[in-house]
């Protein structure tokens, strides 16, 4: 059961217990709660509020997995996997389904490099979170065969877009099978130009088991690669290995 039934569940025998007992007034009160509950649960995944919305790793090691929204981009990806290779570094990407049809061979490069493949939907609309389980499955669905013949793997994980989440997104993530991923530390690195305030940002925010959420599309190569250099450095000052999210949650 998830703490949205438990949440309705609750609403329920609260507003008959006031219907009972006559106090039927203070039913719009409680039913605005639900309406808050609902949309902090929605906007934030650590509160699990629908399914098991994975949100961190394993806090008993030093470790930290980096992951990379909205690729593959052919003007900064490219950067990006040289900088991993030269620095050994295994990351996951979150990919969209539109991008891998376009750039075949960045998201066959992320897999032969050992990096890890997710979905991240087909089209990535910001409305993602009103579709149906059905159209929600078949964006999820596309991006899997899209990323599996490109890349020849099969992605386990899926970050929807913006992070946003219902109940449909794990009905359709269950039926696809795949894992719901968030995230522990967010960088706002679409937002932040500098990326030392970027890297500053993490670093405050640092946990062992931090998922952290970075972007390889839509970014200048120059700031992502800045950005990721200067936060490699970081991490190893401070002891951090940086291992793949598959084996930080193994
Ligand atoms: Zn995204």
């Amino acid at each position: 059961m998830t703490r949205f039934h438990i949440a309705l569940i609750v609403t329920a025998l609260l507003g008959a217990a006031l219907v009972v007992s006559g106090n039927s007034i203070w039913l719009g009160a409680v039913a605005v709660g639900l309406v808050i509950l609902v949309g902090l649960g929605v906007a934030i995944p650590h509160l699990s509020f629908f399914g098991p919305y994975v949100c961190k790793g394993d806090h008993a090691r030093r470790c930290v997995a980096l992951t990379f929204d909205d690729g593959p981009d052919a003007n900064s990806t490219p950067a990006l996997l040289d900088l991993l290779h030269e620095e050994k570094i295994e990351a996951t990407f979150f990919c969209i389904g539109a991008k891998v049809a376009r750039e075949r061979e960045l998201a066959a490069r992320m897999a032969r490099e050992g990096h890890l493949l997710g979905n991240h939907t087909f089209s990535h609309s910001y409305a993602t979170n009103f579709f149906s389980v059905a159209r929600l499955q078949d964006e999820l669905t596309r991006t899997q065969a899209v990323i599996h013949e490109a890349a020849g793997v099969v992605a386990r994980h899926f970050r929807p877009p913006v992070g946003l989440s219902n109940p449909r997104t794990f009905r359709a993530a269950r039926a696809v099978g795949l894992q719901v991923i968030g995230w522990s530390v967010r960088s706002l690195d679409t937002r932040i130009p500098e990326p030392e305030r970027i890297v500053a940002r993490i670093v405050q925010r640092l946990k062992p088991g931090a998922i952290i959420l970075l972007h390889d599309g839509n970014l200048p190569a120059e700031r992502l690669v800045v950005t990721v250099k200067l936060l490699l450095a970081s991490l190893r000052a401070r002891g951090y290995e940086v291992v793949r999210l598959d084996r930080m949650l193994s």
